[in-house]
């Protein structure tokens, strides 16, 4: 029953926040060499993982470490994604 409750409540966040104004972000960790100039630019959405490589931080990740939803109008994701030197981060 509680749980139910949370799901519809976390269910009218989504739709709320989700008018259009968010992104998918996606890091691909074969093209990642960890230089970490993304978590510099950007490090309200980007962090070294475990890993050495980049992920995206947990307030916005989504399906695992390397995807995230982000506010369209957080603009340091697209400053990351143009300056990383291997092209590893795409948005959409
Ligand atoms: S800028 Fe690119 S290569 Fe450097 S850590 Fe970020 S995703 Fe990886």
């Amino acid at each position: 029953m509680t749980g139910e409750r949370n799901d519809t409540v976390k269910n009218e966040k989504c739709i709320s926040v989700g008018d259009g104004a968010m992104a998918k972000v996606k890091i691909d960790k074969n093209l990642c060499t960890g230089c970490a100039l993304c978590t510099t630019i950007c490090g309200e959405v980007f962090e070294l993982g475990a890993d050495g490589k980049a992920s995206i931080t947990e307030r916005y990740r989504s399906d695992d470490e390397s995807t995230g939803e982000v506010p369209d109008d957080i603009e340091c994701v697209d400053s990351a994604a143009e300056s990383c030197p291997m092209g590893a981060i795409s948005k959409e």
